[in-house]
C-alpha cells in the first residue's frame, strides 16, 4: 500500500470524521433493549437445532491493577485476588449451564479472552479457565485461540502458561509510546517490555501478534506519534489497530481528569491518523478495513485478497464460525439469531449466575429484515463488494435491487469520493474505501435513517 495509491489525506479524513457505528453487529448496540435470563434460554435453545455449526467463545476477564485514564472498556479495578476465584466460580457455572442447554459438545472455531486485563490471572487461574472451557466444548485443531495482554503486567511464565493451552495470537495494548503521554493517560510500559514481551511470544512460536495504537491522545502531537509509529514498524507486528481516542466522560467518568491537558482538535486529528496511515505504508503495512493493518504475510491480508475474510464482536477474523457464545460481566453473544449481554456489574452477574439464571440484561432478536441488511453490511465490510445476485441466492429473495434502491441511489455520492464503483447490481469497495467503510455501511442502517438526528452515543469515525 501507498498513500499516493489510496488517494487520501487529511482534509478528507477530516471530512469524513463524523459520528458512526463500527458494526461489529447489525443491529448495532443502541437499538437492543432489555433481555433477560428466559430469552437467553429461548436463543441457547434455538441454537442448540445446528449441532456441528462450529462455535466461536469469547471471556470477558474485567479486572485490572490499575486505571489508565483513557480506558473505554467494562473494567473492575482490584488487587484483591478473591475477586477472581469467585469470578472463575460464576463462569464455571455460566459455561456449564449454557453447554447444557445447547445439548451437545460444540465444536469451537476461535477463542478470545479480553478484558480488562486477563493476564492479571495467575498462571493457575488460566489453566483453570481454559480447562472450564474445554470440558465443555470441544476445541478444533487449528482453531485461533487468542488473549489480550497488558506488556506491563505479563511475565513469560504467564506466556508460557499460554503457550502450553495452545494459545496462537496475543493483542497487546500499547497506544503510545512517548513517555509523557503515557504518564497523562496513566499508562506505565516502557518500549523495552514490550519489544521483550513481543520476543518472548515470537520464541515460544506463537505466530500471530497484534499490537493496538490510540491516536487522539491527550499532549499527543505528530512527531511523537510518528516517532511510536517508528518503533511499532521496528518490532513488526503482523497486525495493527489504530483506534481514535473515544472522549466521552459522561459515560467514563475517569477521563474526566485528561480534560487538564489538551485535547488534540478534530483537524489534528485527522492529521494523527494520516501521520499513521503514512508511516504503516512505508513499513509495509496493507489496510484491512477501518483501522486495521496487517502484513501482506499475515492470515488477515490473505483472507481479505481470497474474499474469506469474517466479522464479529472481535473484530475482523479468519474463523468462519456464525455463532459466539459469551461467558463474564458485560460480554455479547451472538446465536440462535439474537444478540445477548450480560450484566456490566461483576457482582449483579455473579449473583444470577449462583441463582441458576443467566444475567443476560439487554439483547435483541434479530427480524429478517434485520439479518438480509446485515448480511449487506457484512459483504461490504468483509468481501469489499456488495453483490446482490450473491446475495439473492443466499437468502432466496428475488427482489433486492427494488429493495435497495434508495440505498444503491444514497451511495452514488459515496461513489464520486471514491469510496466504492457500482456496476449495476454490485457494489465494489476501492482501497480507499476501506478506510471509509462505516459510511457505506451506515446506507444500508435503517436504525440510523429513522434516527439520524440522534448519534451522541457512537466514537468518532477517525
Ligand atoms: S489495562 Fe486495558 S482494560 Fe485495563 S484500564 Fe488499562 S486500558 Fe483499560
Amino acid at each position: 500500500m501507498n498513500v499516493a495509491e489510496l488517494r487520501v489525506d487529511e482534509e478528507l479524513i477530516l471530512r469524513m470524521s463524523g459520528a458512526g457505528p463500527r458494526y461489529t453487529s447489525y443491529p448495532t448496540v443502541p437499538e437492543w433493549h432489555e433481555f433477560g435470563d428466559a430469552d437467553a434460554r429461548a436463543a441457547l435453545v434455538r441454537a442448540s437445532t445446528k449441532p456441528d455449526e462450529p462455535l466461536c467463545v469469547y471471556v470477558h476477564l474485567p479486572f485490572c491493577a490499575r486505571m489508565c485514564l483513557f480506558c473505554g472498556c467494562t473494567v473492575e479495578i482490584t488487587r484483591r485476588q478473591g475477586k477472581v476465584d469467585s469470578y472463575l466460580a460464576a463462569i464455571e457455572k455460566e459455561v456449564a449451564m449454557t453447554c447444557e442447554l445447547l445439548g451437545s459438545r460444540r465444536k469451537v472455531a476461535q477463542i478470545h479472552w479480553g478484558g480488562g486485563t486477563p493476564t492479571h490471572l495467575k498462571p493457575d487461574e488460566l489453566r483453570r479457565l481454559y480447562g472450564i472451557l474445554s470440558r465443555h466444548l470441544d476445541v478444533q485443531p487449528g482453531a485461533e485461540i487468542s488473549i489480550e495482554v497488558h506488556p506491563h503486567v505479563t511475565t513469560f511464565e504467564q506466556i508460557d502458561t499460554l503457550v502450553d493451552l495452545g494459545f496462537n495470537r496475543v493483542s497487546m495494548g500499547v497506544q503510545d509510546l512517548d513517555p509523557h503521554v503515557q504518564e497523562v493517560i496513566h499508562r506505565d510500559q516502557t518500549t523495552e517490555e514490550t519489544e521483550a514481551l513481543v520476543a518472548h511470544c515470537r520464541k515460544r512460536g506463537i505466530g500471530g501478534i497484534n499490537l493496538d495504537l490510540m491516536y487522539g491522545l491527550p499532549e499527543q502531537t505528530e512527531a511523537t506519534f510518528a516517532a511510536t509509529l517508528r518503533t511499532i514498524a521496528r518490532i513488526q507486528p503482523d497486525r495493527l489497530a489504530v483506534y481514535g481516542y473515544a472522549h466521552v466522560p459522561w459515560l467514563k467518568r475517569h477521563q474526566t481528569a485528561l480534560e487538564r491537558y489538551r485535547l488534540p482538535t478534530a483537524p489534528e486529528r485527522a492529521r494523527l491518523f494520516f501521520v499513521a496511515i503514512e508511516e504503516l505504508s512505508k513499513s509495509g503495512y496493507e489496510v484491512i478495513g477501518l483501522d486495521h493493518f496487517a502484513r501482506r504475510s499475515d492470515a488477515l491480508w490473505r483472507a481479505l485478497e481470497d474474499g474469506t475474510l469474517h466479522r464479529n464482536f472481535m473484530g475482523y477474523t479468519t474463523h468462519p464460525a456464525e455463532e459466539m457464545l459469551a461467558f463474564g460481566m458485560s460480554s455479547i453473544g451472538d446465536f440462535g439469531g439474537a444478540f445477548v449481554q450480560n450484566n456490566h456489574d461483576t457482582r449483579s452477574y455473579e449473583a444470577a449466575i449462583h441463582a441458576g439464571k443467566f444475567s443476560a440484561m439487554k439483547g435483541l432478536v434479530r427480524s429478517a429484515e434485520d439479518d438480509l441488511r446485515r448480511a449487506a453490511i457484512q459483504s461490504l465490510m468483509c468481501a469489499m463488494h456488495l453483490d446482490l445476485d450473491e446475495l439473492e441466492a443466499q437468502t432466496g429473495r428475488r427482489d433486492l435491487a427494488t429493495h435497495f434502491a434508495r440505498e444503491l441511489e444514497e451511495l452514488r455520492p459515496l461513489e464520486e469520493q471514491g469510496f466504492c464503483e457500482l456496476r449495476g447490481r454490485r457494489v465494489d469497495v476501492t482501497p480507499r474505501g476501506r478506510l471509509f467503510l462505516r459510511h457505506l455501511a451506515m446506507v444500508f442502517d435503517e436504525y440510523l435513517r429513522k434516527k439520524k438526528a440522534d448519534r451522541p452515543r457512537f466514537s468518532k469515525t477517525i
